[in-house]
Formats: C-alpha cells, sequence, structure tokens
C-alpha cells in the first residue's frame, strides 16, 4: 500500500519577473482545496502585508545559513544580491503529510533543480508573458526600480527565458482570465488524469 507521501505530487509556477506566476498560484490556492502552498524560507526584509510563517519563513543570514549547512534544504539561491531563498525539506514534509499536493512559486533556477529530483512526481510550469518587449513595457511602467536595478531585472529577465524549455509546459499569461483556466486544466489533468467536468 502506498503511503500518503508516496502518493504525494507538485507543480512548480515559475517565470521571469513581473510574468504573472504569483497572481495565477494564488488562483489556484483558492480554488482547490487539494493543493497547499511550499512555504519558502528567505533573508529578505518582511513587506507590509506579509506575515512570518505563511508568505515566508523570515530567517536571519545567520539562520539561513546555519539551515544551509545542516543540509536542511531541498534547494536554495541568492536570487538578488544578498536576498537568500530557499525551500525547506520540512515544507515538503508538511504539505505531502497533510495528504494534499504542494505548489511552489520559485525562479527557474530553483524550479529546475526541484524538477531534477522529483522527476515524474513533480509538474514543471513555466509562465510565459505574451512577448519579451510587453514583460520590460510591465516592469518600466511599474516605475519601483532604479534605472540600474531595472537593467538588473530586465537582464534577469533576457536570462531567465532561455530556460523555458526545461519545463513541462509553457502557459502564456496574456488575458488572465484564459491563463486562469489553462492553469486549472493542467492541475487537474496532472493530479486526476483528465480535466473535471463542466458545471451545468
Ligand atoms: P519575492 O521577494 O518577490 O517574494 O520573490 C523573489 C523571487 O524569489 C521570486 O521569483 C520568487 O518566486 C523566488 N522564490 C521564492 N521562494 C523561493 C525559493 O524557495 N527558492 C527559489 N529558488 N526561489 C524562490
Amino acid at each position: 500500500m502506498k503511503t500518503i507521501s508516496q502518493q504525494g505530487k507538485m507543480f512548480i509556477f515559475t517565470a521571469p519577473s513581473g510574468a504573472g506566476k504569483t497572481t495565477i498560484v494564488r488562483h489556484l490556492l483558492d480554488t482547490y482545496d487539494f493543493l497547499d502552498f511550499s512555504i519558502s524560507a528567505t533573508t529578505r526584509d518582511m513587506r507590509a502585508h506579509e506575515v512570518d510563517g505563511k508568505d515566508y519563513y523570515f530567517l536571519t543570514p545567520e539562520e539561513f545559513r546555519t539551515k544551509v549547512d545542516n543540509d536542511e534544504f531541498i534547494e536554495w539561491e541568492e536570487v538578488y544580491e544578498d536576498q537568500y531563498y530557499g525551500t525547506l525539506k520540512s515544507e515538503v514534509d508538511r504539505v505531502w503529510e497533510s495528504g494534499k499536493h504542494i505548489v511552489f512559486d520559485i525562479e527557474v533556477k530553483g524550479a529546475t533543480n526541484i524538477k531534477q529530483l522529483y522527476g515524474d512526481r513533480c509538474h514543471a510550469i513555466f509562465i510565459k508573458p505574451p512577448s519579451i518587449e510587453i514583460l520590460i513595457e510591465r516592469l518600466t511602467n511599474r516605475k519601483t526600480e532604479s534605472d540600474s536595478s531595472l537593467k538588473k531585472r530586465i537582464a534577469r529577465v533576457k536570462r531567465e527565458m532561455t530556460y523555458q524549455d526545461s519545463f513541462d509546459a509553457i502557459l502564456v499569461n496574456d488575458l488572465l482570465k484564459v491563463a486562469f483556466k489553462e492553469a486549472e486544466f493542467m492541475v487537474e489533468t496532472f493530479v486526476y488524469g483528465k480535466p473535471f467536468e463542466e458545471e451545468e
């Protein structure tokens, strides 16, 4: 007989910065009670609306380093300068032991590493903006970045776009409503082998 943790699956949503992955992930978590979010650890500062232990486990750089040394992470990356993010092994255990499937919202390198580790138990989805020009326009219009930071982000986006072929599926986020439907189709098909029947 299979234990729950042997049956658990995982969905990784990854994307270049600004492609809208967090919105899609939130929609899926609101739609399906059989999904749960993998809460990452990070050393970045907590934002105003965030809750420790819900959005992230906020750690000091020392706490993060100790966990790295103790081999507690499945993967970790320095996503921005001096800002570390990682997936804890205990998080995967927590979600699978609760009988749910895991949803990750992580950047492309970490996503590639998790996909390599978990293979067929894992569906890795690359969310793509309609075009790189539109993504740059979105990032520029946000006006949240200085010129040099914007340049770094754009360089990063171009690099991240080259990873797209390493994933199981590509989801183009042009119209959000359409992207939601496509993401739902992917989740239902991967968990149950086919999409749910439309309700009358
Ligand atoms: P933010 O600071 O905006 O919450 O996240 C910055 C980036 O780090 C996003 O692309 C996010 O998906 C990614 N990220 C969040 N958690 C993890 C993680 O555990 N591992 C990796 N590799 N990236 C992460």
